[in-house]
């Protein structure tokens, strides 16, 4: 969508915190590059302009609906954020099923989730190969969303804000403090995807203020201070509007409740 001057509209800086909000919908492994174009255009017919000035959408399709989803954005001119939902760090070679940062960069790619709990469980990838994931995504001029989360069982031993810090610090600590501003990490814990619980909003908010804590320990205030740090874990339109009013969280990472466009819409005006 654009202006009326035709000039596309840009999400406002929130005046409480300075940065942008960002709302980015992990489609997972959903929907074909068919269902893709049919649900991006209904989504685009139902957000308003003040929508986007809100926030910054970005959309995670699987990587076979990248193409279709490029060319329906550029040409209907629509005010979608482009995304992935992972890369592989080499940037070619003999690594069959991986696809590269600078693969999706070309395809207009501007934000790509990074060790999500779910490549870390059922994929193993752990904290050492994330970080060159993490690396790959800012040397092709993108922006990495770094997930991270503890489980139930490390929750349970009161283990959270120990695995937030190793998760974060292994993530950001070979990347320079110039381009580590633009970094977004997302708080998922893991017991809150997929499973109809979402986390509170005080411990999605401590948790947000535990990883912003980290990032200002092992680089700066500064840089710190420009992270974005987006909640995901079973938000819906009926609990979105709470994460996002809490001045520790820059938005919102979706799954399941991204899948439909009448439900991510609501999502997003809510
Ligand atoms: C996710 O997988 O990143 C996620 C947040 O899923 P859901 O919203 O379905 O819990």
């Amino acid at each position: 969508m654009v202006s009326k001057k035709g000039e596309a509209l840009l999400p406002k800086v929130n005046a409480r915190t300075g940065r942008t909000r960002l709302i980015a919908a992990n489609w997972k492994m959903n929907l074909n590059h068919l269902e893709a174009i049919q649900v991006v255009q209904k989504l685009h017919f139902k957000l308003r302009a003040s929508d986007y000035e809100y926030c910054e959408i970005s959309i995670h399709p699987p990587f076979v609906d990248l193409r279709s989803l490029q060319l329906l954005i550029d040409s209907d001119r629509m005010n979608f954020s482009l995304g992935a939902q992972n890369c592989y760090f080499e940037a070619k070679g003999a690594f069959t099923g991986e696809v590269s940062a600078q693969m999706l960069a070309k395809l207009g790619v501007r934000n790509v989730i990074v060790g999500h709990s779910e490549r870390r469980s059922i994929f193993k990838e752990d904290d050492e190969l994330i970080a060159k994931k993490v690396k790959a995504v800012f040397d092709s001029q993108m922006i990495p969303i770094l997930c991270v989360g503890e489980t139930a069982d490390e929750r349970g031993n009161g283990q959270s804000a120990e695995v937030l810090s190793r998760q974060v610090s292994a993530a950001i600590r070979s990347v320079s403090p110039d381009v580590l501003g633009n970094l977004v990490v997302a708080y998922e814990p893991v017991w809150a995807i997929g499973s109809g619980t979402p986390a509170s909003v005080q411990d999605a908010s401590e948790g947000g203020d535990i990883i912003r804590g980290v990032i200002e320990s092992i680089k700066s205030k500064e840089v710190s201070q420009a992270v974005r740090i987006l909640y995901g874990g079973s938000v819906t339109s009926a609990n979105s509007r709470e994460f996002l009013e809490s001045s520790s969280l820059d938005g919102l990472l979706v799954g399941g409740a991204s899948l439909d466009p009448d439900d991510f819409a609501a999502l997003i005006e809510a």
